[in-house]
């Protein structure tokens, strides 16, 4: 059978097919754009809602709607949910037989196809190129499209060779879609590409993610305590700054009694792809990794992202939280970092191989996701900042907002860690430095006759713990720095002396204590009698999902189960009307839907 013409206007369309009762950002423009056969750049973040831009008029215009991802997991996913939503989808790639490649083609060549994903280096093969001359078009659509610029953090080659599109189709509207927001990438697409007209920029806001950041120095305890109470049974990512860290915290998790798993590069293939599938399969799994984990997931339903380490930059924070909440409801982004991260992250800087002007670039950006942890504003205006994009009120969903922090003149005390420093040589770490401070009596101090010092016991009106934090805002501001090329030891720097003289002063930050969960509201499950609602539906979701070898969320999302608690519906046109229910899902599952809400 030929594909339909599909004659619905796009917002019933939107409706019918996806379920949803309006559309999210930029969606409409973009959608418009492409109906009237113009070509577009999109710029969305995670969970910005890109795929309706380019699947809708898939669907709506005349022919098939091919989609260029460079990733087999996205494909596969992508399209095992637009099956579930009644659109004639399929994949062409590497992990397919040429017999069932064939099948695809002859459906593509009936015009039976709504939308098509490929992968670009299939794409530029004469064969598939020669087919596609063949058929009636939809559109192209570019996912990922940053992976055409060289100077990017993931640049492939045959992104390059996409410029054929162009020349054989140029009657094909093209869709390029990225996350990648700075100015030099977005104009190497829009160059390649050959999209002239202005970008669609949407807000980088991810307004249902709370941040929060404690200085507490990487602790798996804190991070415990926080899953337990704030997110018992809920999926999320736990990144660490090592592969050994990746495997000995997801053993200490399992052992806990929690479903964690460790994911990073070193790990067999089919290991990897073995926990990847099960992450976007069970509902309750933590996977626990280094930034191998990533690219390409989108299971909508993760509820938090913690980072067990400081990252790398703000970008990659970003990035990486970003994985959090895709489908709108709240989740969290949750930071537990010390000293330690600090001058780990500083030492891989100075002692890579890489020139001087990148180490210039990776300090900066050390720099600046220090500079964010230490903030004693809101933590989304330090966000949104540094994309450029201004929000005039502070955000009410940081934990700076929640409980301000609370700031004090640490001039004094700053005076004592330097001469500390300097009396010591400046050739001991930070918590021998404290010890002399607090006089501990231990065999080193002995040994080394410390205790003769003039710091020696200057500073026991601070604990080790608040000494610590003093050590890593000096570190953090640039008095103090650490010669990697001896044994770590704190030196002064030039600003130093200023300090000590006492002609500037010093602001620090009261590091807030580890406080309890139980005051914040749980997790997005419901409370009371509608949590028993809550459960059979989500039991009911997995059944389905597990006769047919599918995630859940395929099945249904958490926003459609929000939804469904909350109105209950106990009609078939009640259930349009919830969130992610289009006519294909509602014919399928709402007779079992409504007997299940009105048993309860
Ligand atoms: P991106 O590719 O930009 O990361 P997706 O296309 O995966 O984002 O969409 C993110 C989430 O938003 C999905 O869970 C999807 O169900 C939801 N979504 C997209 N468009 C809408 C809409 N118009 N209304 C409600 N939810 C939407
Ligand atoms: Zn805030």
């Amino acid at each position: 059978m030929t594909k339909q013409i599909n004659t619905s206007s796009p917002k019933e369309a939107l409706k019918n097919i996806f379920g949803y009762s309006s559309f999210k950002g930029k969606q409409e423009v973009v959608v418009m754009q492409l109906l009237a056969g113009k070509n577009c750049l999109v710029i969305m973040p995670t969970g910005g809602g890109k795929s309706i831009c380019y699947q809708l008029p898939s669907i709506l215009r005349q022919g098939t709607g091919i989609i260029i991802s460079p990733l087999i997991a996205l494909m596969q996913d992508q399209v095992g949910s637009l099956l579930q939503s009644g659109v004639k989808a399929a994949f062409i790639n590497s992990s397919l037989a040429p017999d069932e490649i064939s099948t695809i083609e002859q459906q593509l060549l009936k015009q039976d196809l709504d939308i098509l994903y490929i992968s670009p280096e299939r794409l530029i093969t004469n064969r598939i190129l020669h087919l596609l001359q063949n058929v009636p078009l939809a559109l192209f659509a570019i996912d990922e499209a940053h992976c055409v610029s060289m100077w990017g953090h993931d640049f492939r080659p045959e992104y390059r060779k996409l410029t054929i599109l162009q020349q054989r189709f140029p009657n094909v509207p093209r869709i390029a879609l990225t996350a990648t927001a700075d100015k030099a990438t977005r104009q190497e697409i829009q160059h390649n590409l050959e999209i002239g007209s202005d970008p669609f920029i949407s807000s980088f806001d991810r307004p249902n993610i709370r941040y929060q950041v404690s200085e507490d120095g990487s602790s798996r305890q804190a991070l415990l305590d926080f899953i337990k109470q704030k997110h018992p049974g809920e999926t999320g990512i736990v990144y660490c700054l090592s592969r050994a860290g990746t495997e000995r915290n997801a053993e200490w998790l399992q052992g806990k009694g929690l479903n964690a798993l460790p994911y990073h590069a070193r790990l067999s293939k089919e290991l990897r792809k073995h926990t990847l599938e099960r992450f976007l399969r069970e509902e309750d799994i933590i996977v626990v990794a280094t930034v191998a984990f990533g690219m390409g997931i989108d299971k909508p339903n993760v509820r938090f992202v913690a980072h067990l380490n400081l990252p790398k930059s703000i970008e990659a924070y970003y990035q990486e939280t970003g994985r959090a909440g895709r489908d709108g409801l709240p989740a969290d982004a949750w930071m537990s970092y010390g000293y330690q991260d600090i001058l780990m992250l500083q030492r891989m800087i100075e002692s890579s191989n890489a020139d001087e002007q990148r180490k210039i670039v990776e300090r900066h950006k050390l720099e600046g996701i220090l500079g964010y942890c230490e903030v004693t504003t809101c933590r989304r205006q330090v966000l949104l900042n540094y994309f450029g994009e201004c929000l005039t009120k502070s955000c009410g969903n940081c934990d700076i907002c929640s409980s301000p922090v609370a700031t004090w003149n640490g001039s004094e005390v700053a005076q004592k860690a330097l001469s500390c420093i300097y009396r010591t040589e400046q050739r001991y770490g930070v918590l021998y430095l404290i010890d002399v401070l607090r006089a501990e009596d231990n065999l080193k101090i002995q040994e080394r006759n410390h205790r003769e010092l003039s710091t020696y016991g200057i500073g026991k009106e601070l604990s080790q713990r608040q000494w610590i934090s003093v050590f890593r805002q000096l570190i953090v501001q640039g008095f103090v720095t650490v010669d990697y090329t001896g044994f770590g030891g704190l030196k002064l720097s030039l600003t130093a002396r200023t300090l000590l003289r006492g002609e500037t002063t010093l602001t620090l930050r009261k590091d807030i204590e580890p406080k309890s969960w139980k005051k914040q509201k749980a997790s997005i499950e419901p409370d009371g009698k509608d949590k028993h609602l809550w459960n059979t539906l989500k039991k009911f979701r997995y059944k389905q999902a597990e006769q047919q070898s599918i995630p859940a969320y395929f099945i249904f999302n958490d926003a459609t189960l929000v939804d469904l608690v909350n109105k209950k519906p106990t009609q078939t046109k009640q259930l349009l009307r919830i969130n992610g229910l289009g006519q294909a899902k509602v014919s399928k599952y709402g007779a079992s839907l409504i007997a299940l809400i009105k048993a309860h």
